[in-house]
């Protein structure tokens, strides 16, 4: 591309961040790229980061310095909650993006930061936690870069407590997404949509939404996909229910949705490398990030409208 006409694009794209507040996101290749070096480095500084304990909250405080580089704030919001181990304390870390009016629904997207902890010798959860903690900054950093919040309130949590310490109950497990579904009700907040991000970075890249998402997000994370034709790598699956960090909100009737790998595995159609020592992040792929990255940036210029002003 001329020099010129690069200098007229970035013109047109000031200019409509000017008149409309904020521009479609687009995730590109270096977004992919910073997506997997974090998730990279988290694994490297990170490993275990198990819920409840000082290394979780290390992370915690590791992902809000990375976060900060992109230029937002991030809080981390500490918490108690019960266990089946008595009362822990869980890190959830939070950036918001303001929208126009303080008052607008709310676009809430989260992944969980903390390792499974019962993983014997050894977990890094390079799939499992380190890849979606990394796609989340690079997209936080994508949709500043697009003119940030404007008709709705953005937020991103990294959530702490996903993983269960024994069986999945109402004291074990999903502590982050509880907490802020509590937050969100106590605040009388208006939601747009939840959407969960979880185990986006294996090579073989089989994205499922799974039955208990809502089918106005459910269709549309399809035509996300289709429109920048990589419908090929996201499916409905209209049997299967996910347990994850969208369910509490989604149990309570409002918008949510998961975006999901559930084929982590040494064959096409196996999860056997789910919560195992394999989830090593030889088998994560910054391509597959880009992917996800791009399907969920489509996805999230359309349930903010921001094809509205401009087509
Ligand atoms: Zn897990």
């Amino acid at each position: 591309m001329p020099f010129s006409s690069r200098i007229f694009l970035l013109a047109v794209s000031f200019l409509s961040i000017c008149v409309f507040g904020a521009e479609r996101v687009a995730f590109t290749k270096d977004d992919a790229a910073y997506a997997y070096k974090i998730a990279k480095d988290f694994v490297a500084d990170c490993t275990p980061r198990n819920a409840g304990t000082l290394r979780a909250r290390l992370a915690a405080s590791w992902i809000a310095d990375r976060v900060s580089r992109c230029g937002v704030d991030a809080d981390i919001d500490s918490f108690v909650d019960e266990t089946p181990d008595g009362k822990k304390k869980f890190h959830n870390v939070c950036v918001h993006l303001k929208a126009e009016n303080p008052e607008s629904p709310w676009i809430v997207f989260m992944s969980h930061f903390d390792t499974a902890p019962n993983v014997k010798p050894y977990f890094e959860g390079a799939n499992d936690s380190a890849s979606t903690t990394g796609l989340l900054i690079a997209l936080t950093a994508a949709i500043k870069r697009a003119g940030g919040a404007k008709d709705y309130n953005i937020l991103f949590v990294w959530t702490d407590g996903e993983e269960c310490r024994k069986d999945y109950s109402p004291i074990d497990g999903f502590h982050g997404s509880r907490h802020l579904l509590d937050v969100f009700l106590k605040k009388k907040r208006t939601i747009r949509a939840v959407t969960c991000l979880d185990m986006l970075g294996d090579k073989d890249l089989n994205i499922m939404i799974p039955a208990n998402s809502s089918p106005v997000l459910k269709r549309a994370a399809l035509l996300a996909a289709k429109r920048i034709d990589l419908g090929k790598y996201i499916k409905y699956n209209k049997e299967a229910d996910v347990m994850d960090d969208h369910s509490a909100f989604y149990n309570k009737g409002f918008q949510a949705i998961d975006f999901i790998d559930f084929e982590f595995g040494s064959q096409k159609g196996l999860n056997d490398y789910w919560h195992t020592p394999n989830d090593t992040i030889d088998k994560i792929s910054q391509e597959s990030l880009f992917i996800s990255g791009r399907i969920v940036s489509e996805y999230f210029n359309i349930i903010d409208g921001r094809y509205k002003n401009k087509k």
